[in-house]
């Protein structure tokens, strides 16, 4: 895959390697690879039951792979330094109902060995759960669970934290607080792995995408190639591929194009398509139809997921 040449100097946070996961016989992650540079937010997006949760409980070290390798900042996964490196929410946090914000952030610090109040005030105060005193979790609204399962998973001042589907069932607003907190964490720089099957809910923050479908990853794009990729395109349909195509890019020099089928070809970066009808004309390369389009993510991701090609 095409990468930026700047950023590939920066190290992983995430590494799989052929990463698999088969349950009684069934494959449910497939040779999976999958690449987080430190200080990205990586957007896992799939279907339901394309294996996001399964792969990332592999990765957060709640599920053994059945095959493959994962490394984390350079490093096996079980390894003892990388343990305290990663914060994880999987699924539905494991709250308890009947305590306040507070004490649920405590009684999960002492469980990992954090005995001082410093910290358990910081993802609280991160989270925005400060003032919630004595209100039990039961009567939380899902925005502010959603929020005390990523407080519980800031615990320990991670360097990555891996988000399962955070934003599901959250309104609007609370989205978007989510979100913002999520730009802040990065901000802050930490490396954030999130997953969803909702590309509206990643496409505001990701950096990174990896497109998952059936176990298998389809596609992994920066955010700059993908813009690419969904730029506005002329496209012609003609008789003869072969002879329209080096007309087009003799006459003009500055537009990329792309041979979409046997009679279409693309071409990007164009303001006017009339002249392009005209060359062809002139030269009797008859040009059944044309006209603008525009690939947007939506299409662009759905056409992925729906199995389009694989691009790894
Ligand atoms: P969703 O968007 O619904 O959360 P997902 O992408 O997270 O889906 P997974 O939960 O990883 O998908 O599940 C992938 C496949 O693996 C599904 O077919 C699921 O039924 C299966 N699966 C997951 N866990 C187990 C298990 N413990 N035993 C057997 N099959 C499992
Ligand atoms: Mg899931």
């Amino acid at each position: 895959m095409k990468e930026k040449t700047g950023k590939l100097s920066v190290p992983f946070a995430v590494q799989t390697i052929g990463l698999t996961k088969t349950y009684k016989e069934k494959s449910v992650v497939k040779d999976l690879n999958l690449n987080v540079r430190q200080g990205d937010i990586y957007g896992l997006i799939g279907r339901n039951g394309s294996g996001k949760s399964t792969t990332l409980k592999m990765i957060g070290g709640l599920v053994r792979p059945s095959e493959g390798e994962i490394r984390l900042f350079g490093k096996p996964v079980g390894d003892p330094l990388v343990r305290r490196r990663f914060g994880v929410l999987i699924e539905e946090p494991g709250l308890y109902p009947n305590m306040t914000a507070r004490q649920n952030v405590v009684m999960k610090a002492k469980c990992i060995g954090l005995a001082d109040e410093k910290s358990v005030d910081g993802v609280l105060e991160m989270t925005g759960l400060s003032d919630t005193g004595k209100k039990y979790v039961k009567h939380f609204s899902m925005g502010m669970k959603q929020r005390l399962g990523v407080a519980l998973a800031l615990l320990g001042n991670p360097d990555l934290l891996i988000l399962d589907e955070p934003i599901n069932g959250l309104d609007p607003e609370g989205i978007q607080e989510l979100r913002r907190l999520i730009l802040r964490l990065n901000e802050e720089g930490k490396t954030i792995l999130i997953s969803s099957h909702i590309l509206g809910e990643l496409s505001k923050i990701s950096t990174n995408y990896g497109i998952i479908k059936d176990g298998e990853m389809m596609e992994q794009i920066s955010k700059e190639e993908l813009e690419e990729r969904c730029q506005d395109y002329f496209e012609i349909r003609v008789q003869d591929v072969h002879r329209a195509l080096p007309l087009v890019q003799e006459s003009f020099a500055s537009v990329r194009t792309e041979v979409a089928d046997r009679q279409t070809i693309r071409i990007f970066g164009l303001t006017d398509g009339a002249d392009v009808v005209r060359v062809l004309v002139e030269n009797r390369v008859p040009v059944h139809a044309s006209g603008f389009h525009h690939m947007d993510l939506e299409e662009y991701f759905l056409a992925r997921m729906e199995g389009g090609r694989k691009y790894v």
